[in-house]
Order: structure tokens, then sequence, then C-alpha cells
């Protein structure tokens, strides 16, 4: 494995995976490179192939599937998810700490392979505030609003499994959740920043 190491966000849809995460790539850009998934859901307003998803069709992600390009893939909420070696070793390439997106199928596979990351999973305060904050999002109709509810339960049960994550953080006040994930990387943002001086 080159360059730091990795680090993996995971926890239910809704969470606030992506709003710690563009948080941490804005507070320190050079610092770490987010791993782009693969998916063939739609892309949401506002939403860039290439940058936030590489947005496929079943087709092209199954073809790369087989063709042994993915370290990870799973099946969520009717889509496909992976990520390909590609994405990985392009933020590696920087010399930056890569960070990966995923959900909990994802976390199981990537334990069984070489990254060695750091595995934390954001977490709501509750079931129902999940539910709001996924509608007020706007972003699902209510057949998929309902699969990410079922999806969620799953996950906020199986992450409970000692040693599964390094770090369960409750995403309640933003803020707090904020300074815990960035306290648990210090270390490691330290070490990226230092080596990128030399
Ligand atoms: P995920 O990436 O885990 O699916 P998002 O980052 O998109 O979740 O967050 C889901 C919604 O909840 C977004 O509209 C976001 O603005 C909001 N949100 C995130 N964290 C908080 C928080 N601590 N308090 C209130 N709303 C939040
Ligand atoms: P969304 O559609 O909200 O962007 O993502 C839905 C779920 O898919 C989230 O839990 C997210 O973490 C997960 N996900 C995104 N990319 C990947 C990936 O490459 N692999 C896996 N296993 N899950 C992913």
């Amino acid at each position: 494995m080159q360059g730091p190491r990795p680090v993996v966000l995971s926890g239910p849809s809704g969470a606030g995976k992506s709003t710690l995460l563009k948080k941490l790539l804005k507070d320190y850009e050079n610092v770490f490179g987010f791993s782009v998934s693969h998916t063939t859901r739609q892309p949401r307003p506002g939403e860039v192939n290439g940058k936030d998803y590489h947005f496929v069709t079943r087709e092209e992600m199954q073809k790369e599937i087989d063709a042994g390009e993915f370290i990870e893939h799973a099946e969520f909420s009717g889509n496909m998810y992976g990520t390909s070696k590609g994405a990985v070793q392009a933020v590696q390439a920087q010399n930056q700490i890569c960070v990966l997106d995923i959900d909990i199928q994802g976390v199981k596979n990537i334990k069984k392979t070489e990254l060695n990351p750091i595995y934390i999973s954001v977490q709501p305060p509750s079931i129902e505030i999940l539910e709001k904050r996924l509608r007020d999002r706007k972003t699902e109709t209510e057949e998929s609003l309902q699969k990410r509810l079922t999806a969620a339960r799953v996950d906020m049960e199986l992450s409970k499994e000692p040693g599964l994550f390094d770090l369960v953080i409750i995403n309640d006040d933003l803020e707090k959740a904020y300074s815990e994930l960035k306290e648990v990387l210090l270390e490691e943002i330290k070490k990226t920043e230092e080596s990128r001086k030399s």
C-alpha cells in the first residue's frame, strides 16, 4: 500500500457523511482526497459526474467488475455502487489521505482487502431524526426513502458489532460531530502535512 492510511466513512443514508466529508475536504484541501465511486443511480441536482460519482449503466459497471477493476461493490437501495482500484490509486498517487464513503457491505468487503483504513461510522441520533433529514434533503422519492430507512435500520443494528468500527460518531450537533471526526484523524493529518512539506 502506498501513502497515508485511508479513511472509511460509513453509516445510514442521511446520517451526514457527505456533509462532514465536504467540510473536511474544504478545511484540508490538499490532505484528503475523495475516492470517487461508481454508481448506477441517477445523479441528483448539483452532482457532477467524475467528482461526486462516476455515473454509469449497470452493463458498464458489470463489465468493469468482471474485468477485476473493483476493490468492492454492493447493491444498495436498488442500485449498484462500487469502489474501483483506479479511484483509490488516483488519490494515493497524490500522497493524500483517501476517504471512502461506502455502505456497511462495503465495510465488510474492504476488511477482506489489504487497504487497512481507519473505519468510522456516522450515525443519526435516532431513526426519526434520520427520516426527517432525508425528507428535508428532498432527494428521494417515497419509495427510495422507504428503502433507505429499511437499510438504515440494518446499518444501525450491524454497526454495533464490537470492533467493526474504530469510532462511531453520533451526528446530533454537526460541529461536535465534525470535531470528533477531526480529532480521530489528527495524527494522520499531521503526518500527511509533514510528508507533503518534505
Ligand atoms: P449522507 O451523506 O450520510 O447521506 P447528508 O450529509 O446528505 O447524509 O445529510 C443528510 C441531510 O441532513 C442533509 O440535508 C444535511 O444538510 C443534513 N444534516 C447533516 N448533518 C446534520 C446535523 N448534525 N443536524 C441537522 N441536519 C444535518
Ligand atoms: P447515495 O445514493 O446516498 O449517494 O449513497 C447511498 C449509499 O451508498 C451510502 O450509504 C453510501 O455510503 C453508499 N456508497 C457510495 N459509494 C459506495 C461504494 O463505492 N461502495 C459501497 N459499498 N457503497 C457505496
